[in-house]
């Protein structure tokens, strides 16, 4: 999703070792799953955070039973808690094999009714020292996590390879526009996102990520000006995207169709969008 001159300077890294927690900083890990694809990157990262006593696992990620095994042989069998950011399944598809008894902890209201927590979270509520922020945008029921520290578990809200799917129903863009704001205001040195490397000048990037949507909603009032149906308009506004990315392009594109639709700016009539003027 990132074919456009305003896009903001992404970060790229090698394939990590499977298998193999990474240290990402003093006692967070990291465990990158086998689930590589246009949306997942390498795939969905599993955070490991040390509490003195055990550990926190952050986002199951997909139900592959050797990155399951992975996690287990990680934290030699002293997981705490289980803290997720969302309910998308390349997320929580293997919490059913990892939960046990271990206490999950996630938003109040999951969208994904399988997957509900038996620690309801809403926004400000604590564990071990991580501080949740709801975070709708991506997903109704994302939730970051941050550290007094500045350190935040960014998960598919600001990730740094890419910019972030905004789905509807589930994706909203003004709740994703508000969600960035979110974060500005709430600060942080370094963002640890659901796919991808560290963030390491996150206030930069999420301003430019802003900066990116701004310019993609004004392309697609401009584009506007000839009435056209969705198809066409993401056509129009994602050019050269690669086709398999195209599916998800029309899905954001709708989700910006839907926050102008919210605020008077454009209609739909016989199938074509267009501005009102
Ligand atoms: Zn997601």
């Amino acid at each position: 999703m990132s074919q456009s001159h305003s896009s903001p300077k992404f970060y790229t890294e090698a394939l990590p070792l499977r298998g193999t927690p990474l240290d990402m900083l003093p006692g967070i890990r990291r465990i990158v799953a086998n689930n590589p694809g246009p949306m997942t990157y390498h795939g969905t990262n599993t955070y490991l955070l040390d509490t003195g006593t055990g550990c926190i696992v952050v986002d199951p990620g997909p139900d592959d039973p050797v990155h399951i095994a992975a996690i287990h042989a990680a934290t030699a069998g002293r997981i705490d808690a289980i803290l997720l950011t969302h309910s998308h399944i390349d997320h929580v598809a293997g919490l059913p094999s990892l939960r046990g008894t271990i206490p999950v902890h996630a938003y109040f209201a999951p969208q994904e009714p399988d997957i509900a927590p038996d620690v309801p979270m809403r926004d400000g509520d604590t564990l071990a020292g991580w501080t949740a922020i709801h975070t709708p945008g991506h997903a109704g029921d994302h939730l970051c996590f941050a550290r007094a520290d500045g350190v935040v578990l960014s998960g598919d809200h600001i990730m740094g390879w890419s910019t972030t799917v905004v789905s509807p129903p589930h994706g909203d863009m003004a709740a994703y526009f508000a969600s960035l704001d979110r974060m500005l205001t709430t600060g942080g040195h370094t963002y640890l996102p659901g796919h991808g490397p560290a963030i390491t000048d996150p206030a930069a990037f999420t301003t430019a990520l802003r900066g990116h949507r701004l310019a993609r909603e004004a392309a697609i009032l401009s584009a506007l000006a000839a009435p056209m149906p969705i198809d066409a308009l993401t056509q129009a506004v994602y050019v050269g995207l690669a086709p398999n990315l195209l599916q998800a392009a029309q899905r954001n594109v709708l989700s910006h169709l839907q926050k102008l639709l919210a605020e008077g700016r454009v209609e739909q009539v016989a199938g074509l969008w267009r501005p009102i003027r």
